[in-house]
């Protein structure tokens, strides 16, 4: 018999810590990529249609080979996923599920807000 109740429980308190996608981690420690290998490299909360904040994404681009590695949990379907592609900006992951854009934020925008709020 399955838990029903812890399931239900957790539902719309979904972290970006709990991502189960583990694809840029393991590249990392496998190909011993240091930051002076990457063009690119940022994991950010990620943004829904509303603006609300219930995803993340991640993106490691190499130097070398200019292949962007997302891995992302979409905002608006909860789906996590993985894909290479071509480094272009501004740059977004679509989702394998439902097609949504899911983008990095500005890292600006992001810093000014963080800086707003008293860092
Ligand atoms: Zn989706």
């Amino acid at each position: 018999m399955r838990l029903k109740t812890a399931q239900a429980k957790g539902q719309g308190k979904k972290r970006p810590e709990q991502v189960g996608v583990r694809m840029i981690a393991e590249f990392i420690a496998k190909n011993r990529v240091v930051p002076s290998d990457c063009l690119y490299h940022t994991n950010r909360s990620s943004l829904n249609r509303h603006g609300k904040s219930s995803g993340s994404i991640r993106v490691l681009v190499l130097k070398k080979d200019n292949i962007a590695r997302s891995e992302y949990v979409c905002p608006e379907c909860g789906h996590k996923g993985y894909e290479e592609s071509a480094w272009k900006r501004p740059f977004y992951a679509k989702c394998e599920k439902c097609g949504f854009r899911i983008s990095v934020p500005k890292l600006k925008e992001q810093i000014k807000k963080e800086m707003k709020a008293g860092k």
